[in-house]
């Protein structure tokens, strides 16, 4: 067999009744620094008659990671999005292994999407996946897998007539979409085993990946995952010391790579980088809430080895800021980035352009705001700036506004590139793929043309 990758706590098993295909729309290294992926990999493994394997989309072949099957092989192929232009490279990849794009023309095997942009708008998929998943997996998970005894290769009608019975799982027969997650996380699964890759590395470094909590009570207007999660529930403290003692042995490593919308909106973020500390490990958080960070805080994170902290002003001014729903003021930003300052932290702030109102001077604020941080922070080696054009998100109270024509955003990035540039390393994300993404949504069932068309385009393409 042609081993695809070399890694450590691969799954695999001589008895069971289905085989499914967990297909991952973007590159091995992603794969490996998800672990929303590794969650349902080994979530599903844990039924004694399910066998998943891993297929990545850009890959150089659609083989899965296990046992070298070809995706077409498949009783299911689960895929997952995270974004709109996911399904741009899940269709390729279906074209690639030689699988019929169109729902209505394949029968075997049956696709299933999910992931936030799915759960939020499973309309630009729905000609092309048999059915849509929306919510968190587990939520669903035992029904998904008793339904898998009424498969039949011939005929894949009933399978998915009994699926789409299963709350969370869609198809556009079905009138009421219903979003499902977990209720309380400390019984929900979470690996502790997880894919080590000998030859790869994850984008954060190797560590043990953790899960503080999932959904967000702050409300941003714009926001995607937190209309998509819903409210917070976070994993009590002794669950996730058991977690992280056992999961630094089982992976070999020294670190805990932290998920959470909204790391230290209880105390928990403090016990658990405290229990790090003494522990002796090294750790990373994610992108902090604003009004969340203090002294104390900041110098846990430099404690645990992270040098540079995430934050997300998202636009200059205050009032257009409030008026997204991110109720922060200038102030506010700046006490931040002196506690980062004080820590020798670095910084990277998170910005979008194209808001709805906004103005030039708002641009100009931004840079401003920028100019200030930097003064604060001491260095423009020291400070980072993402800069995202606006994309309204269906399910989000901001789906209503239209986005901005591309000449406009365009017009509005090359100013910002040009005008921050001198205070900090400033990335800005691609104009022309911003608005893809909306044109995806914005086509809705007719955008299985667009999706296929693209991914045609593309299918020449190495990896
Ligand atoms: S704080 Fe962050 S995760 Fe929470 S709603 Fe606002 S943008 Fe979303």
């Amino acid at each position: 067999m042609k081993l695809l990758h070399r890694e450590r706590n691969i799954v695999l098993k001589r008895r069971y009744s289905f085989r499914i295909a967990l297909l991952f729309p973007s590159t091995y290294e992603a794969s490996i620094s998800s672990l929303g992926y590794q969650i349902l990999y080994y979530y599903l493994n844990n039924f004694e008659d399910v066998f998943a394997e891993r297929v990545v989309a850009r890959d150089k072949e659609l083989l899965s990671i296990e046992t070298g099957t070809p995706l077409k092989k498949f009783d299911v192929i689960l895929a997952t999005a995270h974004y709109e232009l996911d399904y741009i490279e899940l269709v390729r990849a279906i074209l690639r292994a030689g699988i019929e794009p169109l729902s209505e023309r394949r029968n075997s095997p049956p696709l299933i999407i999910g992931g936030p942009s799915i759960t939020a708008w499973p309309y630009p998929m729905s000609r092309i996946a048999d059915a849509a998943f929306l919510g968190e997996f587990e939520a669903s998970g035992r029904e998904f897998v008793n339904t898998l005894f009424s498969l039949d290769k011939y005929n894949k009608k009933p399978f998915i007539e009994e699926l789409t019975s299963v709350k969370g799982f869609w198809h556009p027969s079905k009138e009421k979409k219903e979003i499902v997650r977990v209720r309380d996380l400390d019984s929900s699964f979470h690996p502790i085993a997880q894919i080590q890759s000998e030859d790869a590395e994850p984008v954060w470094g190797r560590s043990y990946m953790a899960e503080i909590s999932r959904g967000c009570n702050w409300g941003c207007l714009f926001c995607l995952e937190s209309a998509v999660s819903g409210v917070r529930r976070e994993r009590s403290f002794s669950v996730l010391k058991n977690l992280i003692e056992k999961g630094v042995e089982a992976n070999d490593v020294d670190k805990v790579t932290f998920f959470s919308l909204s790391f230290f909106d209880t105390d928990l973020g403090e016990r658990i980088l405290n229990l790090l500390i003494e522990m002796g490990l090294k750790g990373s958080v994610p992108s902090i809430r604003i009004e969340t960070l203090s002294d104390e805080r900041a110098e846990l994170i430099k404690k645990i080895g992270q040098k540079t902290v995430a934050i997300a002003p998202e636009t200059g001014k205050d009032d257009l800021r409030w008026k997204i729903g991110k109720r922060i003021d200038s102030q506010q930003i700046f006490n931040a980035v002196s506690y980062l300052a004080k820590h020798d932290l670095s910084v990277k702030l998170y910005y979008m352009f194209g808001l709805p109102g906004e103005k030039k001077e708002d641009l100009d604020n931004i840079v401003e705001q920028v100019k200030e941080i930097k003064k604060i922070i001491g260095s423009r080696n020291k400070i980072k700036v993402s800069a995202n054009p606006f994309i309204p998100k269906p399910l989000t109270p901001l789906w209503k506004y239209e986005m901005l024509p591309l000449r406009e955003l365009k017009e509005r990035a090359n100013y910002l590139r040009s005008s921050l540039s001198q205070y900090a390393e400033v990335e800005i994300y691609e104009p022309r793929m911003a608005r893809k993404q909306y044109e995806i949504n914005i086509k809705g069932v007719d955008a299985d043309i667009m999706i296929i068309g693209e991914a045609m385009k593309n299918l020449e393409r190495d990896e």
